[in-house]
């Protein structure tokens, strides 16, 4: 609590302070609130904000490669590198209902695709279905968890992979609408991920 002589030395610098919603009358009482810049992560979305999208995914050639039309919308909290970074560039600053294309070069994306990064690994180091076969996107056991790759010839006991991502090297368009935006929970922000429907379960 300040005490009284401190805000009479605010009053003589020619400042205002509000105590308990009174004053000296220098400014009106709400110039101080509405003077802070604000910042309501609800209203558009920045850092904080957990926002609800659909999306559709094409690569360059307009083919369609993934969506969430048709299926639960995808939630992530923004500015916690939930999202690639390219698509979270063009999420900031957007407002509920907003309907737009983010075009993303591979860089922004998924990254170049590297031609050296083919490997041999056993064939017990990959998860996949069915039978293992040149062009199969399978998913590869490493020390950081799983991830895709792609196979370029399959062994019986060992298998060549190209481990860059399936869609390194493309350039990808997604056609987005934000359904909803609303702020993340301290917990949410503790975690580092949106919770509840379409966020993580624990
Ligand atoms: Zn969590």
């Amino acid at each position: 609590m300040q005490r009284l002589r401190d805000f009479q030395a605010d009053a003589d610098r020619g400042e205002y302070c509000l105590a308990a919603g009174r004053g000296w009358g220098i400014f009106p009482p709400n110039q101080f609130t509405a003077a802070r810049p604000t910042r309501d992560p609800t209203l558009k979305i920045e850092s904080d904000t957990v926002v609800t999208f659909h999306y559709t995914l094409r690569n360059e050639a307009g083919t369609e490669l993934e969506s969430s039309r048709g299926s639960e919308p995808s939630v992530y909290l923004h500015g916690a590198n939930n999202v690639i970074r390219g698509l979270e560039s063009a999420m900031a600053g957007r407002e509920k209902g907003d309907v737009f294309t983010a075009s993303l070069s591979p860089v922004d994306a998924y990254g170049l695709h590297n031609p050296g990064r083919v490997q041999r690994v056993p064939v017990k180091h990959l998860a996949f279905r069915g039978k293992l076969a040149a062009g199969k996107v399978v998913q590869m056991n490493t020390g950081e968890g799983m991830r895709p790759v792609t196979v370029v010839k399959a062994g019986r006991h060992s298998a060549d992979v190209d481990t860059n991502h399936p869609l390194a090297g493309q350039t990808l368009e997604f056609d987005i609408e934000i359904l909803d935006l609303r702020a993340a929970t301290a917990e949410e922000l503790a975690h580092g991920h949106a919770h509840g429907p379409g966020g993580h379960h624990h």
